[in-house]
């Protein structure tokens, strides 16, 4: 369901900006798609008032790791169902779309979405094509540098890094030599690497280590399934974090927590949390295998970071400002600026008792669940896809 209105007031939310510093009670007047008042008490003055007392209001949170390319084999999900449909403006693909790809996701996913739709172009030529179970660097001709040169060229204005599988199972006898072609091309083209961790879809493949993956990386490369139990993991065989992960973060490279399926567990959680390696960014891995559970959506994803120890404050930085940072969109997105195009995510805090439940359906109690209320974006305001959550 959407609404238009070129004239209406946010009115009586509690905004919450980490970038801006704002947290507090403010209205947001939205005039012809444009945020031009961020002020408590603004006056109706002909427009429509959006009551949204008692919720929260905030920048347009960003889903930074999906698989949105709908039809794709079993994965494929339409970016609105877990963007707009789930209060959520911003989505990015990781790595469905190899070079040869990337222009029909630029015309047929992008183009065709009200979530604006960002892109990991995948560092092999068959991206998603085969699944996420197969050797897709095993063949050092599926990683064809020129033409994911010409691919990124073509399409900037939505690709935000380059997606690499370090695992056994995509590199299958080819070691770590992808990770270094990736490494060269990804300073060449300026753009950071997204490397998935973890042996979640390669059980029986010999682990890659993630101490290893490390060397290559730089500040500003995300690794993404911080929370996997799979070997190749964060954690050594006694719980402790590897001293390389360490490292790494204290030298900017990024963590994501890559919900999916597989890879959040609340007990490898724990244990790295409780030595004090955070999020830097939130993302659901959300595709179509676990929109129903036990994923859900953005919001529940970070509902249960809060269930974690986190506090709505920074949860809402980690889908805001802190995955601005991590796309490169510093500044453009993951805050409120006037005379900027309203993107905006409206959320309800519910006292609530429930079960959080991760990938491997361990539970932890939780006390408050995050329901969308609105994404806006310029004039429409788009309320969530009915759907159960927990
Ligand atoms: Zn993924």
């Amino acid at each position: 369901m959407e609404k238009q209105s070129t004239n209406f007031i946010l009115k009586g939310g509690r905004l919450i900006d980490p970038a801006s510093g704002r947290d507090g009670f403010f209205d947001i007047r939205v005039y012809n798609g444009i945020v031009d008042k961020i002020e408590p008490n603004i006056v109706a003055e002909g427009a429509i008032v959006i009551d949204v007392k008692d919720h929260i209001v905030t920048p347009g949170l960003i889903d930074v790791h999906l698989h949105l390319m709908k039809g794709l084999g079993a994965f494929g999900v339409d970016p609105d169902i877990f963007g707009v449909g789930s209060g959520v403006t911003t989505v990015v693909d990781a790595g469905s779309a190899g070079h040869s790809l990337l222009t029909v996701f630029h015309n047929y996913v992008t183009q065709n979405a009200r979530t604006r739709v960002l892109n990991y172009i995948n560092l092999s030529t068959l991206g998603g094509v085969a699944g996420p179970g197969f050797g897709i660097l095993a063949d050092p001709r599926l990683i064809d540098e020129e033409k994911i040169e010409q691919a990124v060229d073509a399409h900037r204005d939505i690709v935000v890094g380059i997606k690499i599988m370090a695992t056994g199972g995509a590199l299958v006898g080819q070691g770590l030599k992808p990770l270094v072609r990736a490494r060269k091309l990804g300073d060449q083209l300026k753009l950071p690497l997204l490397v998935h961790i973890g042996e979640s879809w390669s059980k029986n493949a010999e682990p890659v280590h993630v101490g290893e993956v490390l060397r290559y990386l730089r500040p500003g490369d995300i690794v993404t399934h911080m929370f996997t139990v799979h070997p190749g993991g964060l954690l050594d065989g006694n719980g402790r974090l590897w001293p390389q992960v360490r490292e790494a973060k204290a030298s900017g490279v990024l963590m994501d927590v890559g919900h999916g399926l597989h890879n959040l567990n609340f007990d490898v959680a724990r244990k790295v949390l409780d030595q004090g390696l955070h999020p830097d960014g939130v993302s659901t891995d959300g595709h179509r295998g676990n929109r129903s559970g036990p994923v859900y959506d953005l919001p529940t994803t970070m509902a249960k970071l809060m269930a974690l120890g986190f506090s709505l404050t920074q949860v809402v930085e980690m889908a805001t400002a802190n995955a601005a940072r991590l796309l490169g969109r510093n500044g453009q997105l993951g805050t409120l600026r006037i005379g900027a195009l309203a993107d905006l995510s409206v959320l309800r805090v519910r006292e609530h008792e429930w079960q959080a439940v991760d990938s491997q359906k361990g539970t932890i109690p939780a006390h408050q669940a995050i329901v969308p209320v609105y994404a806006v974006r310029g004039t429409t305001l788009y309320e969530p896809i009915p759907t159960e959550r927990p």
